[in-house]
């Protein structure tokens, strides 16, 4: 970057890095305290029948805002987190408050709950599921787990274990963010998830015409229905996309177009008038 004549690279890029590092152990340090001060809640983001357009659940969307350096996205404080060994505690955090939260909804749909591997590679993990079950009431088939493909990544861990636990606990899986890691088909059989997530990237490939994406999105929803999964497309913007997915076949829809990730007291009402539309 640097047009410094006798600089070199090594130079001219440490300086980007040195802040990189500031910034980082900043954010650390703040991570550190966040939950315990009370900067931590929860958004829950609608996700509905992609036939009859019915609320069946909300996904649980972490979101952190720090008094002096203000809301910082879960794509960049969430890998922080991993890679410092602080995703255990935050994690058991939004489990418990999800549960909690989710018990107040008048519709008890399900919610879902993103879960990094880290707190898969701990056996003790299935120890707090349960208990944040109990303490909350909440009963297992209401409670969704998003696991992404990298958590099979790692060798030699408790982690398909761990998740066979948690499926005897009732509790559902779901494979997140599909297609965008280093997909192998194996775990599909070894692991029974109740559904898996298409990525946002595929949805909005395809609905640019990209045939590959949309090759993509018919295959796998070919698999999952032929495993007895369902399919959730993620990140449907506009009705176009929303038409699109449901003629692929999609099972489930997710995306801005059918709601925004909303405040507890907000998702509140939401399930509220999705169980009078019911009733009604
Ligand atoms: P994800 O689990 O794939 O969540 C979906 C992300 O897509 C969310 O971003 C959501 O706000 C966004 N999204 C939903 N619909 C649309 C749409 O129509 N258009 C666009 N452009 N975006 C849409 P968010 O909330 O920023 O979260 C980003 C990622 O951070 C999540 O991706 C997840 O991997 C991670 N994350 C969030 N909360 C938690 C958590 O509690 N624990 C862990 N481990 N990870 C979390
Ligand atoms: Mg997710
Ligand atoms: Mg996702
Ligand atoms: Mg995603």
């Amino acid at each position: 970057r640097s047009k410094d004549a006798g600089g070199g690279t090594f130079h001219c890029y440490e300086p980007q890095l040195h802040v990189q590092a500031e910034e980082r152990r900043v954010l650390e340090l703040a991570l550190r305290q966040a939950v315990a001060n009370g900067e931590m809640h929860l958004n829950y983001q609608p996700v509905v029948d992609a036939g009859t357009g019915t609320l069946t659940g909300f996904e649980a969307l972490l979101r952190w805002t720090h008094p002096e350096l203000g809301t910082i996205s879960p794509a960049k404080f969430v890998p922080l987190a991993e890679d410092a060994r602080m995703i255990a505690p935050i994690g058991e955090w939004v489990l418990r408050t999800a549960c909690t939260e989710a018990m107040r909804w008048a519709n008890p749909v399900r919610v879902a709950v993103n879960v990094s591997p880290e707190q898969l590679h701990n056996p003790a993990f299935v120890t707090v599921v349960a208990s944040a079950l109990a303490n909350s009431g909440l009963p297992a088939d209401r409670l969704e787990l998003e696991v992404t493909e990298s958590v099979f990544m790692k060798e030699g861990t408790c982690a398909v274990r761990v998740l066979e636990q948690i499926l005897d606990l009732g509790v559902r899986l779901s494979l997140d963010d599909f297609g965008t890691g280093y997909s192998s088909l194996g775990y599909l059989s070894r692991t029974r998830f109740s559904s898996i997530k298409i990525d946002r990237s595929f949805v909005t490939q395809a609905s640019k015409g990209v045939r590959e994406a949309i090759a993509i999105i018919r295959a796998v929803v070919a698999l999952a229905s032929s495993l007895g999964m369902a399919t959730t497309a993620e990140g449907v913007e506009t009705e176009d996309e929303h038409l699109m997915v449901q003629q692929l076949g999609c099972t489930k829809v997710q995306g801005y177009y059918f709601g925004r990730p909303l405040p507890v007291e907000e998702a509140r009402a939401v399930a509220g008038r999705s169980q009078e539309a019911a009733a009604a």
